[in-house]
This record gives structure tokens, sequence and C-alpha cells, in this order.
């Protein structure tokens, strides 16, 4: 795991050979707009199902010690009292719906 200052993107496009779309497009910038609304709802509703103390914290890259070419960027790490178990949670924000 990274320390949270370290810009995902950057290491990750340094690791593999990546290249990002423009970050300028109507579709891009309409789920990163969305992103943090859509985390808040889906937050509210884990609670209303009944996990105790649901929330979701922002996170970097992980990488897989064993194989570092294997890496992931979720979007939040969320969890619960009840659950007692971190999961990732990655937000898709369609812009054609
Ligand atoms: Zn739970």
């Amino acid at each position: 795991m990274l320390r949270d200052s370290t810009d995902p993107s950057r290491l990750e496009s340094g690791i593999i050979d990546y290249s990002q779309a423009p970050p300028n497009l109507p579709a891009l910038r309409w789920g990163r707009s969305k992103e943090a609304e859509a985390v808040r709802e889906y937050v509210a509703m884990m609670r209303k199902f009944g996990h105790s103390r649901f929330d979701a914290h922002e996170c970097g890259m992980y990488v897989l010690r064993r194989k570092p070419w294997m890496t992931a960027t979720p979007d939040r790490v969320v969890g619960c009292e009840c659950c007692d178990i971190p999961r990732i949670l990655v937000v898709k924000c369609p812009y054609s719906l």
C-alpha cells in the first residue's frame, strides 16, 4: 500500500506503458463531478441496510508485493463494524444513461 500522497496515476503510468485519456472529456468530467455524491448515496444505503458505522475512505494504489506489475486503484475502501472485513469500492457514473 502506498502513502496517501502518492499520485496513483503517475506511479501506474511509470510501471506500465499507459496513457490517460484527455482529462477534459465530457464523460470524464461528469464522472468526477458525480463520484462523491454516488459514494454518499452508497454509504447511506449500506447504513440503511443495517451495516453498523459503515463508511468509505479514499485510498491510493495497491500493489501486490510478489507480483508488482499487478495493481489496483479502487475509488474507496469501505467497511463497517458488523462485517469486519474491508472491501473496495469502484464507482461508475455513466454519462450516457
Ligand atoms: Zn456490515
